[in-house]
């Protein structure tokens, strides 16, 4: 299996070409070349571990690596997790299910990916004998997630960026208190914004890239999608047979990356009756869904802050499917989006999505109102996916991104009760090791030159 770019411009590669590339040279994202039929053989993935799934799965694609290679990443990536079923669909009521994703290290969804790709890259790094730098921007989720897949991982230094004072206590202490001595938090003062350009000036000088091997870790990753596309197949496979094809995933999303999987996964065969893309008030995509206008709004900071994304990198690749893999078609429409911030595609009617919009106001009701109904707690992303009207006939299986003791503030306001979970716990006794830097490109640069190994 081989791998292309959406915008055309770059020969085929392989998987751990796409892996390790992360972005296409061209400004694309890898995208399978084929998709493969897995129609038929998804049935008989009936009753298989997580992780069994996932090999089958991935070697698929993964048709360049020894399949006990492949076995180790997988069992190691998940190993950790603290649910014996990873991935546990907990029913709530009739026709609703909830598919818990929050049970991994840093108790997000982005686990599901990132520890994986910290195994990949991991023994990328052991064959080649090339040690590498990861270098990334947060102002949530993604740095804590990435940071708990690459940890302590030989050959690896990680650079994370997040805006000082400006991510919540316990996101901080994610990333901060991990005691290990290959992790770099960097406080950026002053404007974040300055610091994401200055990231990507970081990334525009190629003789800094090569001195010090350096990688991003962000959703466009080709492994990410990839691992994302698992755990639809997983709770697919929990309902009957019969009613497979009569599931309605709902799907709190920011940039698109999450709810792409659960579509690829239905592409390549599982049954769905289709997708719901549940937004905060940054509705861009739900703007797109439910009127056919692709058109960036300015980011209103929410309780959901993890979706707070005007711009959905990966929808890009969603277009690319759309348009039937004509690239050039797609490279106009991502050149006229990012020059005039909007951009005429074709309408979305028939592509299998609906959307909904949870404006900030109404997050708190809607954990109460679901605490009271089913005695179950969930997170401000989560809650999100709550406004999408169920159709009685149907299953319903909606994502939970985030564990709720990650939003302890905004449960207690909502339900009265103060949740917790015991590695967060932990962490409050842990000591903060975080390094306080002015975010410009000399600096974020000088900074990595003097405590990468030499
Ligand atoms: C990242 C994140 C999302 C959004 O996922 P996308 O792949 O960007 O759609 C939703 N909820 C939580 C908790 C997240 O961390």
């Amino acid at each position: 299996m081989k791998f292309v770019s959406t915008r055309g411009g770059v020969d085929p590669v392989s998987f751990q070409e796409a892996v390790s590339t992360g972005l296409a040279p061209d400004g694309g994202l890898f995208v399978p070349q084929e998709l493969p039929d897995l129609s038929k053989e998804i049935a008989t993935w009936e009753g298989l571990s997580y992780p069994a799934l996932c090999e089958r799965f991935f070697a698929k694609f993964a048709t360049d690596t020894d399949a006990e290679e492949l076995r180790e990443t997988i069992e190691n990536a998940y190993g950790s997790f603290d649910d014996p079923a990873i991935a546990p669909l907990r029913r709530l009521g009739d026709g609703l299910s909830v598919l818990e994703l929050f049970h991994g290290p840093t108790l997000a969804f982005k686990d599901f990916a990132l520890q994986w790709l910290g195994e990949l890259y991991e023994k990328q790094i052991a064959r080649s004998g090339k040690s590498i730098a990861v270098l990334g921007a947060t102002s949530g989720d993604t740095g804590a997630a990435a940071i708990h897949g690459l940890l302590g991982k030989e050959g690896v230094s990680i650079f994370i960026l997040y805006p000082d004072g400006r991510v919540s206590p316990l996101q901080e202490r994610q990333m901060t208190c991990t005691g290990a001595s290959n992790v770099y938090p960097l406080a950026i003062q002053g404007s974040f914004d300055d610091a994401q350009k200055s990231l990507k000036e970081v990334f525009g000088d190629q003789e800094f890239r090569a001195e010090c091997g350096l990688s991003a870790v962000n959703s466009i990753n080709l492994a990410r999608i990839l691992a994302q596309c698992a755990y639809y197949l997983f709770a697919s496979l929990q309902i009957p047979a019969e009613r497979r094809n009569r599931v309605r995933f709902v799907v709190p999303t920011g940039n698109f990356g999450n709810v792409l999987a659960g579509w690829l996964a239905h592409k390549m065969g599982m049954p769905a009756a289709g997708f719901v893309v549940a937004t905060n008030q940054n509705d861009i995509l739900h703007r797109f869904f439910s009127t056919g206008k692709y058109e960036v709004g300015s980011v209103r900071p929410s309780l959901a802050p993890s979706m707070d994304i005007q711009v959905a990198s990966n929808f890009e690749r969603f277009l690319y499917y759309q348009a039937g893999g004509d690239s050039v078609a797609v490279s106009r429409w991502m050149q006229d989006f990012s020059a005039n911030g909007k951009v005429e595609l074709p309408a979305p009617e028939g592509w299998g999505f609906a959307s909904t919009a949870t404006e900030d106001d109404h997050i708190e009701t809607i954990i109460r109102e679901v605490y009271e109904q089913y005695g179950y707690i969930v997170d401000p992303h989560t809650a999100c996916g709550f406004t999408w009207e169920r159709d009685p006939e149907e299953e319903t299986i909606l994502l939970s991104t985030a564990h709720p003791a990650k939003f302890p503030d905004t449960i207690e306001k909502a339900t009265g009760k103060h949740v917790t979970h015991p590695s967060l716990e932990a962490l409050k006794s842990h000591r903060i090791q975080k390094f306080p830097i002015e975010g410009t490109a000399e600096n974020i640069q000088a900074f990595m030159r003097d405590h990468l190994p030499s």
